[in-house]
C-alpha cells in the first residue's frame, strides 16, 4: 500500500485551489461539501468558478499564485491545467509540508484523491493508487447503489443518541450489542423511513432490554475458513467474523481471511507449525472456554472445513462441557478446492464410485487404515498431510495389490497464487515430490484415472516423467515435463 487512506479534517482551515478553469471547478464542487475555508487564487477564473465560489462564500483572488499564499494552509490544489504554474504550486507546497494535489498529476501529488460516496456523515473513499481508476469507479457506483440515498441519517441518529447509550450502559460490549441490535433492525428501518417517533419507541425499547442482556454469556463459532483463497468462505463464515469479539487462528488461515473481522477484534494465534513450537490442543480448548465465558464471541478458525482433520470434536466438547453454545460453520475443505481449482473430478461416472479422505499425519510410521479397500480398482482419495509420509504411503498400498500406475496428482498450495499441480503414477510418487520440491500443505489424489473414464488430462496439471537412466536421456525428459503453471 503506497497510499495510506485518511480522513483529513479541513473544518475551518484554508484550502487553496489554484486555478480558475474546468479542473479548478472539478475541485471546488468536491470541497463544496466540506466546511473548509476556501481560497482561489487564478489570473483568470472562469464564470461558472466565479458563480460557485460566491454562493459559497470563498475568497476570489484573480492574480498570479505566490508561495507566500501556502502558510497556513491545509492543503492545495494545483488545478491550473499548465504543468509549469502547477509545478510551481507543488514545489511550493512541498518546501512547506502543505499537502498538495496535483490534477491529474499523480508523480507531483503528495496525496491523490479517491472515488467518494457521499452519504455524510457516511464517506466511502475508493482508491487504486492510480492504476485503475475505472475501476474505482465501478466500485463506487455499486456502493452507491447498495447504500440508500438517506443513510447518512442513520450515523447522525446514532452520533445523537451516543452519549445516552455511553451513560445508560457501563459494559463496552453489552453496548456494541445494542448498537448491533439498533443498526441491523427496526430502529435502523425507521429512522431510514424517516418515522422519528417509531425509532424513539424502538430505541427505549432496545435499550431498556440491554440493561437485563448485560450478563448475556458468550459463544464460541468453529469456523471452516476455506483452503486460502479469500473468495472460498461462506456468507456465514464472514457474518460471524464480522460479529467476533476474539478471533482464535490457526495456521493454515489465510490473514486475508481476517480482513472479514472487526478491526478491533482481539486475535489469538494458535497456529501449530508441524515440529515447531505448537499450542496443545488442550490450551486451545482452554483458551476458547475462557474467552467465551468472559461474555465474548469466539470464532475458532480453522483452515478448510472445522470437521475434517481439523480436531473440531474436542474443541466443541470442551466449549460443550463448559455450558457455553457453540455452533459450526462448514468451510471448504481442502480436496474440494484443490480439485476445482485444478478441474480433476472426485468421481468419475462408471469408474470412481467411491471416494474418501485420508490423513498421512502419524505419531509413527505404523498407519491403521484399511490398505486393501483404498487399493481397489474404482477407490479413489485424497491423503491430506501426506507429503512427508508419501513414500511410506506408496508402499503400504503397493503391498496391498495397488498398482504401481494408478494415477496420481499432487496439489500444492490449492486455490493459491502459488498453486502447483503434478500428476505421477502411484510408484514414483516419492520421487516426483522430491524431484518437484513439493512442501505442502498439498493433497494427493490417487485413483482419479481421469483418461479411464475418457477424459483428458486438465490442462493446470502438468506431468512428472521420472527421468531415465542416463543423462542425455535425463535431458530430454526434463525437456518433456511443462513448466509449472503458477
Ligand atoms: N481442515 C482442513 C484440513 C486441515 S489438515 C481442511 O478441511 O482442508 C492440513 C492439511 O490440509 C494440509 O497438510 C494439506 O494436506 C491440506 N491443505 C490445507 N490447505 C491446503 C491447500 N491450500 N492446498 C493443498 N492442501 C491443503
Amino acid at each position: 500500500m503506497r497510499y495510506f487512506p485518511i480522513f483529513v479534517d479541513v473544518d475551518g482551515r484554508d484550502v487553496v485551489i489554484a486555478g480558475g478553469g474546468e479542473k479548478a471547478l472539478q475541485k471546488l464542487r468536491l470541497l463544496a461539501k466540506t466546511t473548509a475555508r476556501i481560497g482561489i487564487i487564478a489570473e483568470t477564473v472562469g464564470t461558472e468558478v466565479d458563480a460557485l465560489a460566491q454562493a459559497l462564500g470563498a475568497t476570489v483572488e484573480r492574480r498570479r499564485f505566490a508561495p507566500s499564499d501556502l502558510a497556513g494552509v491545509a492543503m492545495v490544489f494545483a488545478a491550473n491545467d499548465d504543468p509549469h504554474a502547477d509545478g510551481v504550486v507543488a514545489a511550493a507546497a512541498k518546501a512547506q509540508g502543505v499537502l498538495v494535489n496535483v490534477v491529474d498529476g499523480p508523480a507531483e501529488s503528495s496525496f491523490i484523491m479517491p472515488a467518494i460516496v457521499d452519504r455524510d456523515p457516511v464517506v466511502v473513499a475508493v482508491g487504486t493508487e492510480g492504476a485503475a481508476p475505472v475501476l474505482a469507479r465501478e466500485i463506487k457506483a455499486k456502493i452507491e447503489t447498495w447504500l440508500p440515498a438517506n443513510f447518512g441519517r442513520i450515523a447522525e441518529q446514532a452520533m445523537a443518541l451516543r452519549r445516552r447509550v455511553q451513560d445508560a450502559i457501563g459494559d463496552p460490549v453489552a453496548r456494541r450489542r445494542l448498537w448491533e441490535r439498533l443498526l441491523q433492525g427496526l430502529w435502523r428501518s425507521a429512522v431510514l423511513a424517516g418515522d422519528s417517533r417509531a425509532a424513539e419507541r424502538e430505541f427505549d425499547r432496545q435499550l431498556a432490554a440491554a440493561h437485563s442482556d448485560t450478563r448475556v454469556g458468550g459463544s464460541v463459532a468453529l469456523i471452516g475458513c476455506g483452503p486460502g483463497e479469500p473468495d472460498l468462505i461462506t456468507l456465514k463464515a464472514q457474518q460471524r467474523l464480522q460479529e467476533a469479539d476474539v478471533l482464535v487462528v490457526d495456521r493454515l488461515v489465510n490473514p486475508a481471511i481476517l480482513e472479514y473481522a472487526r478491526r478491533d477484534a482481539v486475535r489469538i494465534d494458535v497456529g501449530k507449525v508441524p515440529e515447531g513450537p505448537s499450542a496443545a490442543q488442550e490450551e486451545i480448548n482452554r483458551i476458547l472456554v475462557r474467552e467465551a465465558l468472559k461474555g465474548l464471541r469466539v470464532a475458532r478458525l480453522k483452515g478448510g472445513d472445522a470437521f475434517i482433520f481439523a480436531r473440531a470434536a474436542e474443541e466443541m466438547a470442551a466449549v460443550r462441557a463448559a455450558g457455553i453454545p457453540v455452533e459450526v460453520v462448514p468451510g471448504v475443505t481442502a480436496a474440494h478446492a484443490c480439485a476445482a481449482s485444478v478441474g480433476l473430478p472426485l468421481t468419475l461416472r462408471q469408474k470412481v464410485r467411491q471416494f474418501a479422505v485420508v490423513t498421512g499425519a502419524s505419531a509413527d510410521e505404523d498407519f491403521d487404515l484399511d490398505w486393501e479397500a483404498l487399493a481397489m480398482p474404482g477407490q479413489a482419495f485424497a491423503i491430506y498431510m501426506g507429503v512427508r509420509s508419501a513414500a511410506h504411503f506408496c508402499d503400504k498400498l503397493l503391498a496391498a495389490g495397488a498398482s504401481p500406475n494408478t494415477t496420481t496428482v499432487i496439489v500444492e498450495n490449492g486455490s493459491l497464487p502459488s498453486e502447483r499441480a503434478v500428476a505421477t503414477q502411484l510408484g514414483e510418487l516419492g520421487r516426483a515430490i522430491a524431484e518437484k520440491a513439493i512442501k505442502g500443505p498439498a493433497i494427493i489424489f490417487v485413483g482419479l484415472d481421469w483418461a479411464s473414464a475418457g477424459l483428458s488430462r486438465p490442462e493446470k496439471i502438468e506431468t512428472y516423467e521420472p527421468a531415465p537412466a542416463g543423462a542425455a536421456g535425463a535431458e530430454q525428459a526434463a525437456a518433456a515435463v511443462p513448466a509449472p503453471q503458477g
